[in-house]
């Protein structure tokens, strides 16, 4: 759906322009814009004889911020969308600082970037392991700084954002969020780049909408994440969307990653889906990786060893996608 956006002159008064727009029948809302103030309005508007109105961008997708995002995302100097595949590895939960940082060491060893790991958990059952909290981001950082890694976790919730902003590079936003609006927004707000899980029941649409909150609130830059979504097929957690990703490529400029863990749900599919990834064009890939992946504290049959994450991240790096990527 097309989306207006009428950019304010330096003495423009927006009450102005919304009470002009109400006799036009539509409503706007007033957003920030590079340091001077806007009014998007949702569809089109006749935007003559506006004299608040310095200048008028129009975006037929619906996502502006998307539309005009950077498609270089760099995070820790990890450039995602730089040419390079990015690697995000580590366990699903943080959990001790031994554990936290043999496997930290294993995975900066193999070429990772960023150490993954949840300190707050979003888990089906309230019985199962919640995650370590403060306490984990804590033991998540220090693990990557000893080890010259970036770090990216989850927030779950609005309260946690402006912690989880303290010890994290990036923050992401859990597939079971991804429609939790307040939440988009105070992570774009806190300025830093958010990994975007997709929702596992999410259309391409919304998750770009949700993409455009996150932007829209002030982040430096979203990276898209698809990690599975619901279908009928059975032998798999999830069914990987790499069609979607293709998809999202070719038609958005966001960075694109995938998450072949969550989706497989067993560590035996990882490495085809990681490949499968690389070969679609995807900017980079998020795998959960165990020094003993039996002992996870959670999503334990997806967790790769790190032995098994070194030899994938070389295997990766001797395929030769050389026709996809130059036809791509
Ligand atoms: C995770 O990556 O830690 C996670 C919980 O994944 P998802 O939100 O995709 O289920
Ligand atoms: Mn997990």
């Amino acid at each position: 759906m097309t989306t207006t956006l009428l950019l304010l002159r330096p003495d423009g008064d927006a009450r102005l322009l919304l009470a002009e727009l109400a006799r036009r029948g539509t409503t706007g809302t007033i957003v920030a814009r590079d340091g001077a103030i806007a009014v998007v309005v949702s569809g089109s508007v006749r935007t003559a004889g506006l004299p608040e109105v310095a200048d008028v961008l129009v975006s037929e997708s619906g996502t502006p911020r998307v539309d005009e995002a950077p498609d270089v995302v760099t995070v820790a100097g990890a450039r995602f969308g730089g040419g390079v595949p990015i690697w995000i590895a580590g366990p699903c939960a943080v959990e001790s600082p031994e554990v936290t940082d043999a496997i930290a060491a294993q995975v900066s060893a193999a070429g990772a970037s960023l150490l993954r790991g949840g300190a707050y958990k979003p888990r089906t059952s309230p019985y199962a392991f919640q995650g370590l909290g403060p306490l984990g981001l804590r033991i998540l950082r220090d693990a990557a700084d000893r080890h010259g890694l970036g770090v990216v976790t989850e927030a779950m919730s609005e309260s946690q954002v402006p912690l989880v902003a303290d010890f994290a590079d990036m923050i992401q936003i859990g597939s079971r969020s991804m429609q939790h609006f307040p939440l988009l927004r105070a992570a774009g707000r806190t300025g830093k780049p958010v990994l975007l899980k997709r929702g596992a029941s999410a259309t391409v649409e919304e998750w770009l909408l949700a993409a455009e909150y996150v932007l829209e609130a002030g982040s430096a830059g979203v990276v898209l994440c698809e990690r599975g979504i619901r279908t009928f097929s059975q032998p798999t957690r999830y069914t990987l969307d790499l069609g979607s990703v293709a998809w999202v490529l070719e038609h958005a400029r966001l960075p694109v990653v995938v998450d072949p863990s969550h989706a497989a749900g067993r560590s035996r599919l990882v490495r085809r889906l990681a490949r499968a990834a690389i070969a679609v064009g995807a900017h980079g890939v998020m795998v959960e990786v165990h020094e003993d992946p039996g002992c996870s504290a959670s999503d334990a049959p997806q967790a790769l060893t790190t032995r098994a994450f070194h030899e994938l991240v070389e295997e990766v790096r001797t395929d030769d996608f050389a026709g996809s990527r130059a036809s791509a």
